[in-house]
């Protein structure tokens, strides 16, 4: 059995953040274990409190299952504080795991899911291990600086990504205005490449950056190939996001197993 890591926040609503990574680790036939940096009071009309967890039991939670556990591949979620990051950094670096890192920062609703002062940590710390790093554009924008809004900005804004140390840089384009498909670019030192779905307009779209870089994560952990491992990655959220669950009366999750 393929065994994969998330690192990331709890999500009380379970269609986002460590739930969401679980079930789609499960979905993708791997054996999920688990980190949390963070409990979120959460449901679909967004997030109502968030609790960081003490900087030593994240620690402690990361040594117990990289001591014990033969992962193949992690991700991070939420890490919230720079001081998490820094320990998880710190932990990650002496393994030799590749790492998807989902840099999530602020949930749809608006809520901050990274204090401000993380990002120089992330961007220092964190990615120079990062084997893939999935950022939206206003993620991409955020690290970067830059300002993104076509093809060749999201491909400068992936070579940015690269000079920090990341080997595959995910540039997600669904956030970008007036388009009417869900248009990745993928770029890597030798390679850029793009996966392309029709857009779908629905509300229920809570945890799709989650979903999408776990799935990731678990093709990775079996083996697959970068190109082969997005495209599956990318059909995986295609399909929960076009078979809604239709729960909550706000941003609802979108179907793990769809
Ligand atoms: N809550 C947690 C714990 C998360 O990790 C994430 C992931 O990005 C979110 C919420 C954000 O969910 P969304 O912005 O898709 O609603």
């Amino acid at each position: 059995m393929n065994v994969t890591l998330t690192i990331a926040g709890s999500d009380s609503g379970g269609g986002a953040g460590i739930q969401a990574d679980l079930k789609t680790f499960q979905e993708l036939g791997t054996f999920g274990t688990s980190v949390i940096t963070a409990i979120t009071s959460q449901n679909t009309q967004g997030v109502h409190a968030v609790h960081a967890i003490p900087v030593q039991d994240v620690e402690s939670q990361l040594k117990a299952v990289l001591d014990d556990f033969p992962i193949q591949a992690a991700k991070t979620g939420m890490l919230f504080s720079a001081a998490i990051i820094t320990t998880v950094s710190r932990l990650m670096k002496a393994h030799n795991i590749p790492l998807v890192v989902d840099p999530v920062m602020i949930a749809k609703g608006g809520a901050s899911l990274l204090q401000q002062e993380a990002i120089t940590a992330m961007k220092t710390e964190l990615l120079p291990l990062a084997t893939v790093i999935t950022p939206n554009i206003p993620e991409a924008e955020v690290l970067t600086g830059m300002t993104i809004v076509d093809d060749a900005t999201m491909i400068a804004a992936g070579q940015a990504l690269l000079t920090i140390g990341v080997k595959v840089a995910i540039i997600k384009g669904g956030h970008l205005a007036g388009s009417h498909t869900a248009r990745d670019i993928i770029v890597s030192t030798d390679d850029i490449f793009i996966v392309e779905t029709p857009f779908i307009t629905t509300k229920d779209t809570h945890g799709t950056g989650c979903t999408f870089s776990a799935a990731l994560t678990a093709e990775l952990a079996k083996g697959t190939a970068l190109r082969e491992a997005v495209t599956i990655a990318k059909q995986f959220i295609q399909a929960a996001i076009q078979h809604p669950l239709h729960l909550g009366s706000g941003h609802g999750p979108t179907n793990h197993a769809a």
